[in-house]
């Protein structure tokens, strides 16, 4: 089938090359011409594991074009794909300009047969604006509007669209749901799960997934907070309940909480949404307070163990919202590194990847490129993206460069038996410190480490 794919971003692109790649013939467009023209150049926009060389595949292969000309390739599509951003406006509600200017470009070119499906995430009730806007701008024509939403995770986005959990298609006419349905044959023949809904709800099903897995990480880190005042053990808690086959192990990790380009926005917008509709969902705005408290509880727990903040340098080790990517959209690393700094600390900061977006969206924020070139004279370390690197750093080479052997790790995963061996404080959340016996191990700022025993 033809298709063609507005947005090329995190969700566009692997729409382009995961639909190329089960035969397809894609066209890429995007309103950012550098974009287009750095991707015509093989150059990738963002980080994403598998991506460059599956679009590089595609490309060489002829399945793949990335062009400008909208008035090319959208009047021979079959379907044609809505990826742009729907950022949060103020208020919180998703902003859906792109949305209705994309689909204004789309509206003279498209020709009869075509289905426009929205894969941006959009509140329910979008499909009916954009159907009345076809409407108006090609009358007597058979354009129809489906909701297909994206459920990828970045950072695992090739697997999760070559493999998905399920594909959920919302759509009205017969019609419409045997296109989808021709689309993504090669997907279902391999197992993939077809849901078909109606658009509606469709729409709010994408809305009710990010919500509930939002909730979970909220709810395993306010058990975090409890857990620490009464002396339990919140690892222990998340593998009673994730051993529970009705609540699973997923998403009960306690730590910073989330951030990234989805949950944050995605779970004002359906407050909002709900609150338009009469519904007062007050349950996803505590949501989103007890994932700012997590935040504040690491920041509070770093000046608990600095005592001051003032003239002390604290080291960020992962600055992404989520290992596997260089997004740093809402990313928890990011606000507390405002919050240190507005405390009076010095923060540096290091990540794989994402060091050059951080450093772009917090300039007081001083990114080096290496992780032991963070530690070197830091007095606190705080263990902010779980990328896989930071298990593997030599600790006791950690201890000797520091200037204050303190750890917090702010996403348990540290062995808290190696970190204290190693003669560093561990500081993890929602289970108990280990302390060394600072009057054998404490160091004075700048000094040199008493040796360790052995
Ligand atoms: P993104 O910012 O990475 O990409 C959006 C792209 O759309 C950009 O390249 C931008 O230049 C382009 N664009 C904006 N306005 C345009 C227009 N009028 N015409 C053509 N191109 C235009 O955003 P994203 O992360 O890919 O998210 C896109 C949508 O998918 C959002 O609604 C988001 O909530 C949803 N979503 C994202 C993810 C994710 O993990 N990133 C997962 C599921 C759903």
């Amino acid at each position: 089938m033809d298709v063609a794919v507005i947005g090329t971003g995190h969700v566009g692109l692997v729409t382009c090359a995961s639909l190329a790649s089960i035969g397809h013939q894609v066209a890429g467009l995007d309103s950012d011409t550098g974009k287009i023209d750095a991707l015509r150049r093989g150059i990738m926009p963002f980080s994403e594991p598998g991506l460059g060389s599956l679009v590089e595949r595609v490309v060489t292969a002829g399945a793949l074009t990335f062009a400008h000309d909208l008035a090319e390739w959208v009047p021979d599509a079959d379907v044609v794909f809505l990826c742009v951003g729907t950022p949060p406006r103020a208020s919180g509600e998703a902003n859906l300009v792109a949305v209705e200017s994309a689909a204004r470009a789309i509206a003279p070119h498209a020709s009869d047969d075509t289905v426009l499906v929205e894969k941006s995430t959009v509140p329910a009730g979008t499909a009916r604006r954009l159907r009345q806007l076809l409407c108006q701008h090609t009358p007597g024509r058979r354009l129809e509007v489906a909701s297909n939403p994206e459920f990828l995770r970045e950072g695992k986005a090739v697997q999760d669209a070559m493999s998905p959990d399920r594909i959920l298609v919302g759509a009205e006419s017969a019609w419409a749901f045997d296109v989808m349905r021709r689309l993504y044959r090669p997907l279902i023949d391999g197992g993939a799960r077809l849901i078909e809904t109606d658009i509606a709800t469709a729409e709010l099903a994408k809305h009710a997934c990010n919500a509930f897995l939002a909730l979970k990480i909220s709810y395993i880190n306010a058990i975090a907070r409890v857990c620490e005042r009464a002396g339990a053990d919140v690892v222990s808690v998340a593998e009673v309940m994730g051993a529970d086959s009705r609540i699973g192990p997923a998403f009960l990790a306690a730590g910073l909480g989330y951030g990234g380009s989805c949950f944050p926005k995605d779970l004002l917008a359906f407050e909002r949404l709900a609150s338009r509709l009469g519904y007062d969902f007050r349950l996803l705005g505590e949501i989103s307070r007890i994932n700012e408290e997590a935040v504040q509880a690491v920041a509070d727990r770093v000046r608990e163990a600095l005592w001051n903040l003032e003239g002390k340098t604290v080291a960020l080790l992962g600055l992404s919202f989520k290992p596997g990517t260089d997004d740093v959209r809402f990313a928890p690393a990011l606000r507390l590194a405002h919050l240190l700094a507005a405390g009076g600390a010095r923060v540096v900061g290091y990540d794989p990847l994402a060091g050059a977006a951080a450093h772009e969206e917090v300039p007081d924020l001083w990114v080096v490129a290496d992780p032991y070139d963070a530690l070197d004279g830091a007095d606190c370390a705080v263990y902010c993206t779980e990328w896989d690197e930071f298990r593997e750093l030599d600790l006791r080479r950690v201890r000797r460069i520091m200037a204050l052997p303190v750890i917090v790790d702010a996403r348990n995963m540290l062995d808290p038996d190696r970190v204290s061996a190693a003669g560093l404080a561990y500081y993890p959340v929602g289970r108990s410190a280990v302390e060394p016996d600072w009057a054998v191990l404490g160091t004075v700022n700048g000094a040199e480490p008493m040796p360790l025993p052995t």
